[in-house]
């Protein structure tokens, strides 16, 4: 083995250093051909063994990508040169107090086993990003992950009270706790919040709960087209009811995947809206009334779904899309919500501009927009969908909007920020980076 392996190795022990394997070079935008590189894998056990990793690697000017779940979508968790520092093996719950609804875990337990955690104690964690079985808190929290349910609960950064993260040149830091406000000094937490492993390795997060909903109930509302399913979402929330989440789908999106669709589709369908309500259950019912009313105007037709049903095949949407052309290059925007309609119209009319079959679907009620252009990603059509994806870019920001609305900036949005962004504020930006990296070895080429 390499110096390099021998030197890790001593720290974490000789299984937990490797040549890496090329499923650690990746993540979700494989499909788009992104593969990085490295000289190890290192799976250190916990947050003393991930300082001492750091340190070990800023001594030696090596750099350091630190990777959750691998199931981003930018390009964040790949690593070019250095090593990849993988958090899976931190999977430890800290503290758990139910009845104080607060819980302190490592950064690589899984999504989903905080979430059945908190639902068997009878309590809820609200962030729902779509590969919860895959990603981990610590990628979640890299990311300020949002997800379907964001829109009434809020992302990832808004249920972190307290961070434990490794800091260069490889020390253990600690910002918040289990305290539930806190303005003492500067928002560290919230800077590292959403820093995709550009400032430091999160190994341990406080999180707040809230007591489980007792009901949720879906809606599925369709309607003839993009401007009437988006008055729509207007007329709910000018009615006052708060829906836990508002999902959309345009006409492609509704084509292919409601072909998976358990229930029925009107003819002339060309949007779909899928809303929920949840709460206490003679509340939950109330509300459902309420958004009932307001989804009908201008809709073909308004129906009850099954949660189970309905939220597994909303999980489906990008999968049954992508099967379609065996491939397609995405990304994911927001803008105000005023502007949705002419933001997903756009989305429309960048791919027929290209030659490619556009879809978009998303979380409607935050204006957040997952645009796909689908190709076979061997023929000469992903280059015309790689440049119809481009074009997002301006066309968010022209609406008032954002290149990245949950989903990061990784590598793959990076030449983008200077669209969203004044030099002065990029400045800014790159000030910040160099006071918590100096020698610029974390998750190098990322982000800023
Ligand atoms: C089918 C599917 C559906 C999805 N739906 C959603 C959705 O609804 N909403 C949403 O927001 N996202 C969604 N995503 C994207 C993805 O799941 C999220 O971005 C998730 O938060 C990434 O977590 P991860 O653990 O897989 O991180 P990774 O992909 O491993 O890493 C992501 C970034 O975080 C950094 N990182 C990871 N762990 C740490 C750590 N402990 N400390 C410091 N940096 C770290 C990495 O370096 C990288 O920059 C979806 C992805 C898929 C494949």
């Amino acid at each position: 083995v390499s110096a390099l392996v021998a030197a890790l190795r001593a720290i974490v022990g000789a299984e937990h250093a490797q040549p890496p394997a090329r499923r650690y070079l990746t993540d979700a935008t494989q499909a788009e051909g992104r593969v990085g590189s490295a000289e190890a894998v290192v799976l250190p056990a916990d947050a003393a063994e991930v300082a001492a990793v750091v340190g070990w690697c800023y001594a030696n000017d090596v750099a350091i990508t630190p990777r959750g779940g691998g199931s981003g979508f930018s390009g964040g968790a790949v690593p070019d040169g250095g090593i990849a520092l993988l958090l899976e093996r931190l999977t430890r719950v800290r503290s758990f107090d139910p009845l104080l609804w607060r819980i302190e875990v490592e950064a690589g337990l899984p999504t989903a086993s905080l979430h059945r955690l908190a639902r068997e104690n009878g309590l809820h964690f609200p962030p729902d990003p779509g590969a919860a079985e895959q990603s981990q808190i610590g990628g979640n929290i890299a990311t300020n992950a949002g997800g379907p349910h964001a829109f009434k609960y809020g992302v990832t950064g808004h249920w972190v009270t307290g961070l434990e993260a490794v800091l260069a040149p490889g020390e253990i830091f600690r910002v918040g706790g289990p305290v539930r406000k806190d303005v003492a000094g500067y928002d560290l937490r919230g800077l590292l919040v959403g820093s995709e492993g550009t400032l430091g390795i999160v190994t341990a997060a406080w999180l707040r709960l809230v007591p489980r909903p007792e009901a949720a109930f879906p809606l599925v509302a369709f309607y003839p087209d993009t401007q009437a399913g988006c008055d729509a979402i207007e007329t709910v929330l000018g009615s006052g009811v708060q829906a836990a989440a508002i999902e959309y789908l345009d006409a492609r999106a509704l084509a292919i995947a409601g072909r998976a669709y358990p229930g029925g589709i009107p003819a002339g369908a060309r949007f779909m809206l899928l809303a929920e309500v949840d709460g206490e259950r003679r509340e939950a019912e109330r509300a459902r009334a309420a958004l009932d009313e307001a989804l009908h105007e201008g809709a073909l037709a308004v129906a009850e779904a099954d949660p189970d049903r309905v939220w597994r095949w909303r999980d489906g949407v990008s999968i049954a899309v992508t099967a379609h052309r065996g491939g397609k290059i995405s990304d994911d925007i927001a803008v105000p919500l005023d502007r949705l309609a002419e933001a997903i119209e756009g989305v429309a009319a960048i791919g027929a501009r290209h030659g490619v079959e556009a879809a978009s679907w998303g979380h409607a009620g935050d204006g957040n927009i997952h645009a796909s252009f689908l190709c076979d990603p061997a023929g000469d059509e992903a280059g015309r969908a790689r440049a119809a994806a481009a074009e997002l870019f301006p066309l968010a920001v022209e609406l008032g909007g954002t290149i990245s609305a949950e989903h990061g900036i990784g590598t793959a949005k990076r030449p983008h920020l200077a669209l969203q962004y004044p030099e002065a504020t990029l400045r800014l930006m790159r000030a910040v980076k160099a006071v918590f990296d100096p020698k610029g070895l974390l998750n190098p080429g990322k982000k800023v």
